[in-house]
């Protein structure tokens, strides 16, 4: 069971395990300089993980000034698609990495079938024709030794004619593989006469109908890290099991001594993290595809708001662990709202109007000038249309006030964002009682940045003026899982989706200044949160999503059930 982590937020940083390995290899001279690589199969989009995986090999090289392969480990004909090897790269580089090369593990295709030829031809290779159940059964289990058949006597000779053979097509699927002859009696089952090809008739995104026998992957990973000259080949601990296989085959074919390194994967509490999940979210659709905002992938995230600084940063702060662990998602969100304060524009959008009229104020429009950014000393000024008849939020009125409450009340007195300080003289309500329309005045000498009516407030509004207001719809995400650790969890992950994922609000009223920012724009709507422009959006119909929370609500929640 993973413990979960807390945040770390120390900014003194110790080298990392990697790191560690890394600086002495180079101290030592083992090597010049250093090669990773990120290595996707392309049966997916990439997720937050993936990005994990990036960041640390990428952030590795440019650390060390090396550099980096992107390989396509696309061994597998079956599941791989040309649509995730584009999605794939987009991610890569909107994360802010270019890779050195852009490979293919079936690139490799014709070399990996001559490593496989070189084997046999040493003798540690033979071609098996048991069913994959009867080489189950010889395996043995880890506490009882396998046993070699027949066909592992089989002559060099006879060995390559028959892989030729495979080759050529001349069998249909499951008939035949090739195995290595390590030790069917090793502790790691790994090493009992694993298999290193298999038959499939079946076409490839890239090679077509030109092979119909395809390495497994143990038998293309570690090759392909030795083709390029991989010096620190970084993978996930589910792999320690495959070091063993992995040297064994590099020292058997004698190529470049490409090493294993294992850190632990990156869970995020809240959601899941398996291609094979997420893409069993979109088929039965329970999202709207591989980039629903709700989605942790970086597509989804990316259209969601976040920002890759923000992505780059919690993968910093996270660290490498040795250990499995479970992330809490408010790291994230928190990385997410420290770049978003710093660039997002600030507007005013009302969710849920109450009328005001300001009796007194005369004219058919003001303009007042009001920052974009508080955070930012240069900020630059927008100019909003202040007028007779505006709305506030609902919310932000109480006929009946408690104590404290600095909002709007009979009698009671506000500032409007940006304009003037208002009194409210009389409330207005329909025949059931319930409140229309506030008939307010406003105090001419107490203009924002200019005010001498010596009235103190202590509470400020957002508004937005009637007759200018565009209308947007608001599409409100919030976790798409209600347990913390789905992966773990005792039922079907589908069991554990939150149903109040998505709150659509269809009517908000927004400042006009919205309908002209663009998509790459990043928002703070005062006093709501962050969002930005949705790709749904057309020129008439303005959707934002909401990327984050000002603060983290759920913490408080979370909080009150305790
Ligand atoms: P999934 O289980 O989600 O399908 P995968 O490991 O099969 O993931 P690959 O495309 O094979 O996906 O992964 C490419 C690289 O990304 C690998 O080196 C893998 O170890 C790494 N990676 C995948 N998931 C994570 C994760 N959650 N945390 C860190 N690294 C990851
Ligand atoms: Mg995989």
């Amino acid at each position: 069971m993973p413990t979960k982590k807390l945040f770390i937020m120390s900014e003194e940083k110790s080298l990392n395990f990697i790191e560690e390995i890394i600086e002495k290899d180079l101290a030592e001279g083992k090597h010049e300089t250093i090669t990773t690589r990120f290595p996707p199969e392309p049966n997916g989009y990439l997720h937050i993980g993936h990005a994990k995986s990036i960041c640390l090999n990428f952030g590795l090289a440019i650390k060390y000034g090396g550099s980096t392969n992107l390989r396509f480990d696309d061994t597998n004909p079956v599941t791989e698609e040309t649509e995730y090897v584009e999605s794939i790269k987009e991610d890569i580089k909107w994360l802010g990495f270019n890779w050195a090369n852009e490979f293919y593990a079936s690139d490799y295709f014709e070399q990996l079938y001559q490593f496989a030829v070189k084997l046999i031809n040493k003798g540690l290779a033979y071609v098996d024709d048991s069913t994959s159940e009867e080489i189950a059964q010889q395996k043995g289990s880890p506490t009882i030794p396998g046993v070699r058949n027949k066909f592992a006597d089989r002559t060099i000779d006879e060995n390559l004619q028959l892989f030729t053979e495979m080759r050529n097509g001349k069998y249909a699927d499951g008939k035949k593989v090739l195995r290595a002859k390590v030790d069917m009696s090793s502790p790691n089952m790994h090493m009992r006469d694993p298999i290193l090809y298999r038959i499939k008739h079946a076409h490839h995104h890239r090679t077509g109908d030109k092979w119909c026998i395809y390495p497994m992957y143990d038998f293309a990973h570690g090759q392909s890290d030795s083709i390029e000259k991989i010096t620190h080949s970084i993978c996930t601990l589910e792999f320690i099991p495959h070091r063993e296989l992995y040297n064994w085959l590099i020292e058997k074919l004698e190529i470049f001594p490409s090493h294993q390194y294992e850190f632990a994967r990156l869970n995020v509490t809240y959601t899941v993290m398996s291609k094979r999940k997420l893409l069993q979210l979109v088929n039965e659709k329970h999202v709207t595809g591989w980039d629903d905002p709700r989605m942790p992938t970086i597509c989804g995230m990316r259209r969601r708001g976040y920002g890759a600084a923000a992505l780059r940063d919690f993968c910093d702060k996270i660290g490498i662990a040795k250990r499995e662990n479970l992330i809490d998602i408010g790291l994230l969100e928190f990385c997410v709202r420290e770049e978003l304060n710093k660039i997002a524009l600030r507007r005013m959008v009302v969710f849920n109007p109450l009328k005001i009229t300001i009796t007194n104020f005369d004219k058919d429009v003001e303009f007042v000038s009001i920052e974009d950014n508080p955070e930012d000393e240069n900020t630059t000024h927008r100019q909003v249309p202040f007028s007779k008849e505006i709305y506030i939020e609902q919310d932000d009125f109480m006929e009946v006030p408690p104590k404290k409450y600095f909002r709007l009340f009979p009698g009671g007195k506000v500032r409007l964002k940006g304009a003037y300080i208002i009194q409210c003289d009389e409330v207005v309500k329909d025949n059931a009682g319930n409140v229309v329309e506030l008939k307010c005045t406003y105090f001419p000498e107490s203009k924002s940045g200019n005010d001498t009516s010596g009235i103190q407030v202590k509470g400020t509004l957002h508004w937005v003026s009637i007759a200018h207001a565009v209308n947007a719809e608001v599409r409100m995400y919030d976790r798409l899982f209600k347990v913390e650790n789905v992966a773990e969890a005792e039922r079907d992950f589908k069991d554990y989706i939150n149903p109040n994922s998505l709150e659509i609000i269809n009517k908000v009223y927004a400042e006009p200044a919205l309908a002209k920012d663009s998509f790459d724009q990043r928002f703070q709507f005062l006093r709501k949160g962050y969002f930005c422009l949705d790709k749904d959006s057309t020129t008439d119909k303005l959707i934002f999503n909401r990327t984050v929370t000002l603060k983290d609500t759920w913490a408080k929640e979370v909080k009150k059930v305790n």
